[in-house]
C-alpha cells in the first residue's frame, strides 16, 4: 500500500472503531528536539543507563543522577510540542473513544492539549521522596542538587520509572485493560523494546485489534503490524487527522 492508501484505510478504520488506543514513545518527541534513547544518536549511545536511571546508580551517586535529570528537565522546559502531539490532542477532542498511553516523561502531550494521558513511566517534571514516595511539586534548583523530603527527610528523586522498577500499578492496569478491549491500536514512535509497555500492542492484536505502526524505522513490532506508515509522527499524524476531519466534520 502507498502512504495515501494507508492513510485512507486508517481513516476508514477510525470511522468504524468503537475504541481506539495509541501508545507513544520517545520518537513522538524527537521532532521537538528531545533525544530518543535507542537510536544511534540517542541518549544511551552517550550515557550509561544503569548509572543514570537505576536505584543503584542513584544510591551510589545522587548528584550525578540529579545533574543528568536537570539537564533533561532544561531541554524539556525549552522544548515545544510538535505537529504530532497537536494532531493527537486534536483527535483526543474529536473522538471520545480515544485513549492515549505514553512512555514519555516529558509532558508534551499534555502541553499540546491531550487530556487523561496515561503516563506509564512517570514524569520528569514531577519529583517524589525516595523513602516515603510523597510527591514533591517544588522545583529542584540546579545549584542545590540534593533536596530532602519535608515529611521524612528522605532524598528527593525524579518521579520516573527506572530500570528494574515496577510501573505505577494503576497506569499499567488501565493500559492493559484498554489494550485488550480496543479495536484499533496505534504504536507511534516507540522501539517497542521496553517491557511491559511493549506487550500492549501484542495484547491488543491477540484480542483482535488492528495494529498500526507509525515509525520511520522498522521495529520488532513491524512484522505484526497490519498497517505501517514509515514517516515521522509529526508528518503522519496530521495527515491522518486531516483526512479524518474531512469525513466527520461537514
Ligand atoms: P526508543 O528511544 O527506544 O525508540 C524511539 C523510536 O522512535 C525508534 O524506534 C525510532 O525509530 C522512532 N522515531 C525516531 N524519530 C521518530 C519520529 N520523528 N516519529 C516517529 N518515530 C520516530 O524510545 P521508547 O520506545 O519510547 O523507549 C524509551 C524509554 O525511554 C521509554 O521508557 C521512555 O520513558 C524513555 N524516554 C522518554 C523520552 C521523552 O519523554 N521524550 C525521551 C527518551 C526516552
Ligand atoms: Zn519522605
Amino acid at each position: 500500500m502507498t502512504t495515501p492508501e494507508s492513510i485512507k484505510k486508517i481513516v476508514e478504520l477510525l470511522l468504524v472503531s468503537n475504541n481506539i488506543t495509541a501508545l507513544t514513545g520517545a520518537g513522538v518527541s524527537a521532532e521537538s528536539g528531545i533525544a530518543t534513547f535507542r537510536d544511534p544518536e540517542g541518549l544511551w549511545a552517550k550515557f550509561d543507563p544503569l548509572e543514570l536511571a537505576s536505584i543503584d546508580g542513584f544510591m551510589s551517586n545522587p548528584e550525578r543522577v540529579w545533574s543528568w535529570y536537570q539537564y533533561r528537565v532544561n531541554i524539556v522546559n525549552n522544548a515545544k510540542p510538535n505537529k504530532g502531539h497537536y494532531a493527537l490532542a486534536e483527535f483526543n477532542k474529536l473522538n471520545m473513544n480515544f485513549n492515549l498511553i505514553t512512555q514519555n516523561v516529558d509532558g508534551l502531550h499534555q502541553r499540546a492539549g491531550s487530556e487523561n494521558v496515561i503516563e506509564l513511566h512517570g514524569s520528569i517534571i514531577r519529583n517524589k521522596c525516595f523513602s516515603c514516595n510523597e510527591i514533591h511539586e517544588e522545583e529542584i534548583l540546579s545549584e542545590n542538587l540534593l533536596n530532602y523530603c519535608k515529611y521524612c527527610n528522605g532524598l528527593i528523586r525524579p518521579d520516573v520509572v527506572w530500570f528494574g522498577e515496577m510501573l505505577p500499578e494503576r497506569e499499567i492496569d488501565k493500559a492493559q485493560k484498554l489494550a485488550s478491549k480496543t479495536d484499533l491500536f496505534f504504536s507511534i514512535g516507540t522501539s517497542a523494546e521496553v517491557h511491559p509497555a511493549a506487550e500492549l500492542p501484542i495484547i491488543s492484536k491477540r484480542e483482535g485489534a488492528v495494529l498500526i505502526e507509525i515509525n520511520p524505522l522498522k521495529t520488532q513490532l513491524s512484522e505484526f503490524a497490519d498497517i505501517r506508515i514509515a514517516l515521522p509522527s509529526g508528518e503522519a499524524m496530521p495527515l491522518i487527522i486531516e483526512e479524518y476531519k474531512k469525513r466527520v466534520i461537514k
